[in-house]
């Protein structure tokens, strides 16, 4: 089969590879199109410790059932249907994953990482994996296109179920990347009122964000974000920061900013190698503040994720900008890392130029 093969630091391949074979507890998906995230921006540019070259990476996935293996229960999947995969696997026995939390096993093995990901032809999907149920069927709706969105969405989802977003309330979000704008869209749907999202690279933050209504978008490099925040909210401050991007000034600058009983998500995780911040345990003392973390998301997750794309809650449209071939890969990651597309997805069973332009 045909695949994006990573060698290591800025060297991905279009290559020949092995196709999967597909054991009697497996399942094979033919890829229909794989999203590209952060972290495979940050993989093709700085390498990751569960990435062992050569390797497919890309989670963000979509296809169709080839094949299901005969041990697995023909009235769960048939060839043919559409689904989308969870990303984390567990190990399926400690303590974690019996309580479905797969995504915070300590042996927790995703696809994409771990296991060959999305951006080839074919897609196995491994035993522990469709043991634990990662294998969601898309709904008839939902085309396979915005299907990959399914994925990122679904860790918005997660981190915003630790927030509770009330009816009213403020909320900030640090970063304008395509998952700040989700959790900008998402905030909005769940009551917020006054909605910031707050990015230095403005020019992007503005070319996107003002296609969805009713954000305050900040350029930090202009304003000063408290000032503004104490503007807008009377000088009580935000009831809710998200941090969804990997810098340490927004997590500090996004507890000073809270309202008492503020709740903070620190949903962007920091360089492995530099993740130390010093904070004001008093703010959080004195103002009775809630600091929650996010990492990745379950089964539940997904099934809301495609539901809130059915429903347009999260119009699939304004954030999928850019559809590369599997050949312009490279093209794609560039084209992230230069702010010039919000979303761009790989379509893998194309031939050759991107369909969709901005
Ligand atoms: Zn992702
Ligand atoms: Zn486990």
């Amino acid at each position: 089969m045909k695949a994006a093969v990573f060698h290591g630091v800025e060297d991905i391949r279009i290559q020949e590879w092995p196709q999967p074979h597909c054991g009697p507890k497996e399942v094979l998906v033919k890829v229909s199109y794989c999203a590209i995230c952060g972290t495979d921006l940050r993989i093709f540019y700085h390498g990751h410790k569960k990435v062992n070259p050569p390797a497919i990476i890309g989670h963000e996935i979509t296809g169709v059932i080839e094949k299901v293996g005969e041990s697995v229960s023909q009235s769960d999947f048939r060839a043919g249907d559409p689904v989308t995969v969870v990303t984390s696997v567990g190990c399926g026995h400690c303590r974690l994953c019996q309580r479905g939390w797969y995504n915070l096993c300590p042996d927790t093995r995703a696809i994409g990482y771990f296991w060959p990901g999305g951006f080839a032809e074919y897609l196995l999907v491994p035993e522990e994996a469709v043991a634990q149920q990662a294998i969601i069927r898309l709904p008839e709706k939902l085309s396979l296109l915005d299907g990959t969105l399914v994925e990122p969405l679904s860790c918005v989802i997660n981190g915003q179920s630790y927030l509770n977003i009330r009816d009213g309330e403020t909320v900030v979000i640090f970063g304008g990347g395509p998952v700040g704008l989700m959790h900008a869209c998402l905030a909005k749907a769940e009551g917020a009122s006054q909605v910031l999202v707050v990015d230095p690279d403005f020019e992007r933050l503005e070319r996107f964000g003002k296609k969805f209504e009713g954000l305050i978008l900040l350029d930090p490099k202009k304003v000063k974000v408290k000032e503004e925040v104490a503007r807008l909210t009377a000088g009580a401050g935000a009831d809710v920061v998200i941090t969804a991007c990997p810098v340490k000034q927004a997590q500090l600058d996004g507890l000073e900013i809270l309202a008492g009983r503020g709740r903070i998500s620190f949903f962007g995780g920091l360089p492995k190698d530099d993740s130390l911040i010093t904070l004001d345990a008093n703010l959080i003392h004195y103002r009775e503040l809630s600091v929650f973390g996010a990492f990745a998301s379950n089964r539940k997750d997904y099934l809301k994720a495609a539901q809130l794309l059915v429903s347009g809650v999260i119009p699939a449209e304004k954030f999928i900008t850019r559809v590369f071939s599997l050949e312009e890969i490279v093209e794609g990651l560039h084209q992230i890392k230069q702010g010039a597309v919000l979303k761009a997805v790989v379509k893998i069973d194309s031939v050759k130029k991107g369909i969709k332009e901005e």
